[in-house]
């Protein structure tokens, strides 16, 4: 059923992705998914030629990819992986392997056989908790549309071919759909479905154009050239606004630009507060390609590689070569500013592409991250080795997360200590000084942080983990994540006593959580005496303002007062209200902090 667009039921809500505010006109583009799929029995000798109706679907498949990814436009031409990997799909036995079985087993036509197994692919991706990998099936799911689509023969719109300014209104856009955009014609973007790492997002951030994706309805109650507003700071999209509410946008879009350049004017000066203390702000990425956009907003360096990408977009555990390549060139890019390389942290529900995922009844206290790779050596030897090698060429940390206790330190550094003794024998060039650090992201890390401190050359809180278990709470059930709080004083107490740990043993303390994202967080960390944050790149520009406007022996004195509230409500009271004052311009003009994160 078409639901009208009224005046009262005008606002969606849905994923902000990428930055902005547009207002321009909708236009509808049809990627639907194929909503009727013929499914019937076949007779013995018509399975060759399902069989081949699927092989010629795959290729056909295969070609519209290999042309849009020899048509990518340079802005984006770094995200051509992207395509790469819709390429691998096409190719990947799960698909095409596993859908030819099901017809000769089960004799049914070919659409009916690939539909049967993405619903297998999905139900192993549903088991994930872990946003990112889950996030890869939509791109399986456009892959599938798109063999689908030639399958029954349909023909594909072109986004090229859009020669007006429009903001593209659709159910799902590939990332392959999103390559072909033309910015200069596309204003923005909204979809019914995807999510915040999707690549599609990650396409939109990289064209600079805003998008709201997961709208749910978008594209059930939006007509063509219906007039839209999106902002995507908010994540909202309005639909046929009054003058009131254009006037007023307009203002919003025109004060969110001054604003995000007058800080971006800031974020290449040091992040000192007012009384000369020094924290380092750095950007977390998971892939080579976040480097520039860490540089770009002020990062001075990489706080934290999360490394598990490359083991997921590769057809299971990469080379040591490829690790190593991506490690030196992440670091050379990075250069003269450190890179902390965050050793694997997959295992129990994150799975690599071609292992089945593991029957854990709690995947989160599983066999995961360092407990994973002490019992897989040679992975982690692998991964280890990639490491020390451009450890020669730049300036690289690393650090084991999940450490539960001062033993796994121990034996994951003699398996490092190993690896070194390998590298000498075979005469190939490492950093002997390459620091090695602990991520404390478990209460009982937290408990013997000054037994740790003795083994360990820095830490670095995890607090996105160490909040899930110190209260208990799945960071990814969404019934719990009310509970969620940052503020709590348990969780303050546990990273204040990391610090007093790390300070009394004389190393260097760094957050890494979504936590340091959070600029009510800031005054607390500071006044304990964190030396490092690292958090989103496009967050960097808002922290180094707020840094630059603290006095660190202020925040030393609210601390005192912070530790003696009893309830995560009263802290985030009482921070608020300190805030505030250090942030006029992005409370005054009545928008709220959020809206910038
Ligand atoms: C954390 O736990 O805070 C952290 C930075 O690691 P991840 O979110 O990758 O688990
Ligand atoms: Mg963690």
């Amino acid at each position: 059923m078409i639901e009208q667009v009224t005046a009262e039921n005008n606002r969606f809500t849905g994923i902000a992705v990428s930055p902005g505010i547009v207002i321009g006109k909708a236009r509808l583009v049809d990627r639907s998914k194929q909503k009727i799929i013929y499914q019937y029995l076949i007779n013995e000798n018509e399975i060759n030629r399902e069989v081949e109706r699927l092989k010629n679907a795959l290729e056909v498949t295969k070609e519209q990819l290999l042309d849009l990814k020899s048509r990518i436009p340079d802005s984006i031409k770094e995200h051509s992986f992207i395509l790469d990997t819709h390429l691998m799909i096409v190719d990947d036995n799960m698909i095409s392997g596993a859908t030819i079985n099901i017809i000769l087993e089960e004799r049914i036509n070919a659409e009916w056989a690939l539909k049967k197994s993405v619903q297998k692919i999905r139900q192993l991706f549903d088991q994930v908790d872990f946003e990112y990998i889950r996030d890869r099936i939509h791109d399986v799911e456009n892959v599938v549309e798109r063999i689908l689509r030639n399958l029954v023969g349909k023909k594909q719109e072109s986004l090229s071919n859009i020669n007006e300014k429009v903001i593209i209104v659709a159910h799902d856009l590939s990332p392959a759909d999103t390559s072909e955009i033309n910015t200069s014609m596309v204003m923005g973007f909204i979809t019914d479905v995807g999510g915040k790492t999707s690549h599609t997002a990650i396409m939109a951030q990289a064209l600079k154009i805003p998008a709201v994706l997961g709208l749910e309805k978008a594209t059930g109650s939006i007509e063509d050239g219906n007039l839209l507003i999106v902002d995507g700071y908010k994540g909202e999209v309005i639909v046929n606004p009054d003058n009131d509410l254009i006037t007023s946008y307009q203002e919003k879009a025109l004060y969110y630009k001054n604003y995000i350049s007058s800080i971006l004017q800031l974020s290449h000066l040091p992040s000192e507060t007012t009384d000369g203390y020094r924290m380092a702000v750095k950007a977390n990425i998971e892939f080579l390609e976040e480097v520039e956009t860490a540089k770009d907003n002020g990062a001075e360096g990489v706080g934290l590689y999360r490394t598990e990408f490359l083991y997921i977009r590769n057809k299971g555990v990469p080379g040591e070569d490829e690790l190593y390549q991506n490690y030196r060139e992440i670091a050379e890019k990075v250069m003269p500013f450190p890179v902390t390389i965050r050793t694997l942290d997959i295992g129990g529900d994150k799975i690599f592409s071609n292992k089945k995922p593991s029957n854990e009844a709690n995947p989160a206290l599983g066999l995961r991250a360092i407990r994973f790779c002490l019992k897989e050596q040679e992975i982690f030897k692998s991964q280890l080795r990639a490491i020390l090698r451009a450890s020669a060429y730049g300036n690289i940390r690393i650090m084991f997360p999940m450490i539960s206790g001062v033993q796994e330190l121990i034996d994951a550094k003699s398996i490092l200590l190993k690896v070194m003794y390998e590298l000498e024998k075979e005469n190939i060039p490492y950093d002997r000084k390459m620091k090695v650090g602990a991520m404390i992201e478990i209460p009982s890390a937290v408990m013997v942080a000054d037994i740790l401190a003795e083994s360990a050359d820095f830490f670095s809180i995890g607090t996105n983990d160490l909040i899930q278990y110190t209260l208990a709470i799945d960071r990814s059930n969404e019934n719990v994540a009310y509970m969620y709080e940052p503020y709590h004083p348990a969780v303050i107490r546990m990273i204040m006593q990391v610090v007093k740990a790390a300070k009394n043993a004389g190393i260097e303390v760094s957050l890494c959580g979504e936590m340091a994202g959070d600029p009510f967080c800031i005054p607390i960390l500071l006044g304990m005496g964190i030396n490092e944050l690292s958090l989103t790149a496009t967050g960097i520009p808002q922290l180094k303002k707020l840094i630059r406007s603290l006095s660190k022996e202020e925040t030393e004195k609210d601390l005192e007062n912070i530790l003696k509230l009893k309830t995560s409500e009263e802290v985030r009271r009482y921070i608020q209200k300190i805030t505030k004052g250090y942030l006029p311009d992005i409370n005054g003009n009545g928008f709220k902090l959020k809206y910038l994160q």
